[in-house]
């Protein structure tokens, strides 16, 4: 019988107190610590009499390491950076700057490079970095700076008093598998704040909370996403040159889905490659792991990566939905930021430079509360005027409506694409509606049982374990470790819909979207359908695409035990 995780009822929890916590150590949570690390060191050089401190600061991250659990591209716009520590290139782990970049367009076999590179794909002035490493500094940096990072610390529950958050439970530790508490068992903290941050990246499972709970995605866009499949590979010296940039758009995804790849290199011959599918398509079994795959099968790819070993893996989700999914980001005793707001560029596919910049915002919003001793709507609403009149609303206004306008298809949404270029991102009105992208999936029965043009990207593949490889291949590149006796973190809230319908209706999509193989439909002659739901959790890399993506919507992602998950070292 399938367990799942939640917080031991009924137990005296630890009390903390503190002045801000800030949940998720990426980078809008590292620069919002460290942007108002320096502005009470600023405040405090010139009031001796009347010092504000950064003692009762936290960072809570769940990885056991700082970084460990940042995946992106990346090249990183250094436009915020240079705003929160000027000259930072001179000491930022940065493997190169952009040199040349080229975006292809791939049929099968072929390949049609663009005699222009698109604006938004133009790259000159930014870095080729790994994110990984770039919030290891950038952490290392809070530090020093006087703030407490407590790594392997997940915020599990919002604390509310009332309509105010007052703060975050941590997870529980020494959970066995049964939900009992074992001999080494630590209750999570009640952790008090006045003011609460979350900064918990793509679909935050607070946020996810706090939208729930006060209506926040009211009047606004559903949130929609795509899924980025990623692999690190060592290539030939010379193949692909250091800050080279690639964008492809076309093959293997037909017409009918959203996405494309990327190939960045970075330095001692190490080439950043992933595919990001519009977690939007019709097919429930299209497979982004394959995707990444067949891709790489490319004669054009395959030739770049020729005589080339990979060395790491991972999969994360992204918010594409653009402005008008952004929920209100601030409230009593609370604000949102980076991709928990939703600020990503998904044209130009980047958002670490709005989430520092959302960072650095909230962090000014959060000092003056601190000034004032006022931590109501009233005062922290003034992050979200300062969103809106920041370069964060000019950047994500001209690309409002950009995602929305392939709803209907490739080809359809280039045409509204090219409208909005020109329309200062109006297209044909200003604001193209959405739809959540799992409503936007097709039961089998009216779907080609062979899969027509798309069989290529459907069910799992074997690969070839030189240039393709399995799941399960690939998930050991990713690092991946947690507490094995513990409840499951994937939360299915009803299982006989997984066995009674969506296998009939959707054949089980999340043994294909989820990258790695946490859901299986296993053999139980007892199952009403000759199958039950099985779940390795062990192997979750944190993408969070179940917790989007299933067409019913009952499964949610909860924090497992902190301190488990992927190790993204170099990604
Ligand atoms: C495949 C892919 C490619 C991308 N390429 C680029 C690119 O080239 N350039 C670019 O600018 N952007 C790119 N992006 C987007 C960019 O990575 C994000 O916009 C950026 O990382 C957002 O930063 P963040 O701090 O908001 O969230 P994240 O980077 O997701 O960091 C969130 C942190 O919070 C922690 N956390 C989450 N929940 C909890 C919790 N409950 N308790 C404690 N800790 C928690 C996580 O472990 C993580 O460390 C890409 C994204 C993807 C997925
Ligand atoms: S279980 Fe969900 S969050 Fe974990 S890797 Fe699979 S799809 Fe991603």
């Amino acid at each position: 019988m399938l367990i799942f995780r939640k917080p031991i009822q009924g137990i005296e929890r630890p009390q903390m107190e503190a002045d801000v916590v800030i949940v998720g150590g990426g980078p809008a949570g590292m620069a919002c610590a460290l942007r108002l690390a320096q502005l009470i060191d600023a405040h405090n050089a010139k009031n001796p009499d009347a010092q504000l401190s950064k003692e009762n600061i936290y960072v809570l991250e769940k990885a056991r390491e700082i970084g460990q659990h940042c995946l992106s591209g990346a090249l990183l716009d250094p436009r915020s950076m240079r705003e929160l520590l000027p000259g930072f290139e001179k000491e930022a782990p940065l493997d190169a700057e952009v040199s040349e970049e080229a975006v292809y367009f791939l049929t099968k076999k072929g390949k049609f490079k663009l005699p222009i590179t698109p604006p938004p794909l133009r790259d000159h002035g930014n870095y080729v970095i790994s994110l990984n490493k770039f919030v290891k500094w950038l952490g290392g940096k809070v530090e020093e700076a006087g703030i407490t990072v407590f790594t392997g610390f997940a915020g599990s529950e919002l604390l509310l008093d009332g309509d105010r958050v007052t703060g975050v439970q941590t997870d529980d530790k020494g959970v066995d598998k049964t939900n009992q508490p074992k001999s080494n068992f630590e209750p999570g903290y009640d952790l008090k704040a006045k003011v609460t941050i979350l900064t918990e990246g793509p679909r935050g499972s607070l946020t996810k909370q706090l939208v729930s709970r006060f209506n926040l995605d009211q009047d606004r866009n559903p949130q929609t996403y795509g899924v980025g499949v990623k692999e690190l590979w060592e290539v030939p010296s010379g193949r692909i040159a250091k800050g080279r940039v690639i964008y492809t758009m076309g093959w293997p995804l037909t017409s009918k889905a959203y996405g494309g790849a990327w190939i960045y290199g970075g330095k001692d011959n190490v080439v950043s490659l992933g595919f990001v599918s519009g977690l939007d398509y019709p097919d429930p079994r299209l497979d982004p792991h394959r995707v990444l795959q067949v891709f790489k099968e490319h004669p054009f790819i395959a030739g770049l990566l020729e005589g080339g070993k990979m060395i790491r893996y991972g999969a994360k989700s992204m918010p594409y939905g653009g402005w008008w999914a952004i929920p209100p980001v601030a409230g009593e005793g609370w604000m949102i930021l980076g991709d928990s707001a939703g600020f990503v560029n998904s044209q130009r596919l980047k958002g670490i430079h709005l989430a520092i910049k959302s960072g650095m915002l909230a962090a000014e919003t959060a000092f003056q509360a601190l000034q004032k001793n006022d931590f109501s709507a009233a005062t922290l609403g003034t992050y979200q005027q300062k969103v809106e009149s920041s370069w964060i609303k000019q950047e994500l206004w001209k690309v409002r409506n950009f995602h929305q306008a392939f709803e209907h298809g490739f080809w359809i949404g280039m045409f509204h694409a090219g409208l909005q270029q020109f329309t200062g991102g109006r297209g044909l009105r200003n604001r193209y509606p959405g739809k959540p992208g799992y409503q936007l999936m097709k039961p089998l029965s009216q779907l080609p049982p062979d899969g027509g043009n798309e069989a290529h990207l459907l069910g799992s593949y074997k690969g070839d374990g030189k240039l393709t490889f399995d799941k399960l291949t690939d998930l050991y590149h990713s690092g991946t470790k947690h507490e094995e006796d513990q409840p499951s973190h994937l939360v299915i809230h009803d299982t006989s819909i997984c066995e009674q319908r969506c296998i009939k209706e959707f054949g089980s999509p999340c043994q294909n979207f989820c990258p790695a193989n946490v859901y299986e439909m296993v053999d139980d002659s007892a199952a009403p359908n000759g199958k039950r739901i099985s779940l390795n959790p062990s192997n979750c890399v944190h993408c969070k695409t179940c917790d989007i993506h299933d067409p019913y919507q009952i499964i949610t992602w909860v924090p497992p035990e902190g301190g488990g998950g992927p190790n993204y070292d170099g990604m």
